[in-house]
C-alpha cells in the first residue's frame, strides 16, 4: 500500500504523483467535484448543445479514436472571466493559477424565495481573497444528466452584491450558471461579481461535500482571450 512517510521524497517518487497522507497514515482522498461531461448533457438556453463523437475510429478502420468536441465554453463545470460581460474584460488564460489553487470554503447557503440570500452569506463572514464554494440543494442531484432546471438555485443581486464587497478571490456555485436565465439578473448579478474582480467557477458537483474547510484545485483550459473554459475542479478535506 502507501508506505512513503509524508515529507519523505525521493528522486524516482518525484516522476510520480506525490501521496500525502493523513495522521493515521491512510491517504487522504480528493473529492471530483467536477460535472461528467457528455454528449447531450444540460446546456444553457440559447448555447450550443453538447455534441461529442468521433472524427476518426478505430471500429470504423482508423488507425485512432479521436473524439470530437462542440459546445460552449460555458459546458460542465466551468469558470467565467471578466470578458464573459465585459467586452474589454480580461480573458479566461489570465486567471492567476492562484485562484484555483489553494485553501477554499465550502458553505452551505441557506435559502430565500428559491435564491442564496444575502442574509445567508452574511453569516458567513466571508473574507478578502477567500475562495467560496456554494453548496445548495442543486447538488442533491445529477443534474448535468437532467432537464434544464428553470428553478435551480442561484445568487440574489443582493447576494452578489453582498459578496462583491467582501472580495473573495472566487465563488463557485453548484448549477451551470450562478443566476437565474431571466437576462437583466443574469447580466446584473455577473457584472457585480466579475466587475469587482472575483472569479467564478460554475457547476460545481457538490453531492459530496459537507460544509468545511478543503484545499481547492479548480484550473481552467488555456483557452486565450475566451470569456470562460472548462475545468476539472477537485477538493480535499482539510484536517487539523
Ligand atoms: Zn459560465
Amino acid at each position: 500500500m502507501f508506505q512513503r512517510r509524508e515529507g519523505e521524497r525521493s528522486n524516482r517518487a518525484c516522476r510520480f504523483a506525490y501521496l500525502q497522507l493523513a495522521n493515521d497514515g491512510a491517504p487522504m482522498t480528493w473529492l471530483d467535484v467536477s460535472a461528467p461531461i457528455t454528449g447531450g448533457m444540460v446546456h444553457w438556453p440559447g448555447d450550443p448543445p453538447v455534441r461529442i463523437d468521433l472524427s476518426s475510429s478505430i471500429e470504423g478502420g482508423d488507425p485512432a479514436n479521436v473524439s470530437h468536441l462542440d459546445m460552449s465554453a460555458h459546458t460542465g463545470t466551468h469558470l467565467d472571466a471578466p470578458r464573459h460581460f465585459f467586452e474589454d474584460g480580461a480573458g479566461i488564460e489570465s486567471m492567476p493559477l492562484e485562484v484555483g489553487i489553494g485553501p477554499a470554503r465550502v458553505i452551505e447557503a441557506a435559502e430565500s424565495d428559491g435564491m442564496v440570500s444575502a442574509e445567508a452569506l452574511r453569516h458567513a463572514e466571508v473574507g478578502e481573497g477567500e475562495r467560496i464554494l456554494l453548496r445548495t440543494r442543486n447538488s442533491d442531484r445529477d443534474w448535468a444528466h437532467e432537464q434544464f432546471d428553470h428553478d435551480f438555485v442561484g445568487l440574489s443581486l443582493d447576494a452578489a452584491e453582498h459578496l462583491a464587497g467582501c472580495g473573495p478571490a472566487v465563488v463557485g456555485v453548484d448549477y451551470i450558471s450562478v443566476t437565474s436565465p431571466e437576462p437583466e439578473q443574469a447580466t446584473a448579478v455577473h457584472r457585480a461579481l466579475l466587475g469587482a474582480g472575483i472569479w467564478v467557477i460554475e457547476g460545481l458537483y457538490l453531492g459530496q461535500v459537507t460544509a468545511g474547510d478543503y484545499e481547492l484545485i479548480c484550473l481552467p483550459l488555456r483557452l486565450v482571450g475566451r470569456d470562460g473554459a472548462p475545468a476539472r475542479a477537485v477538493l480535499r478535506p482539510l484536517t487539523g
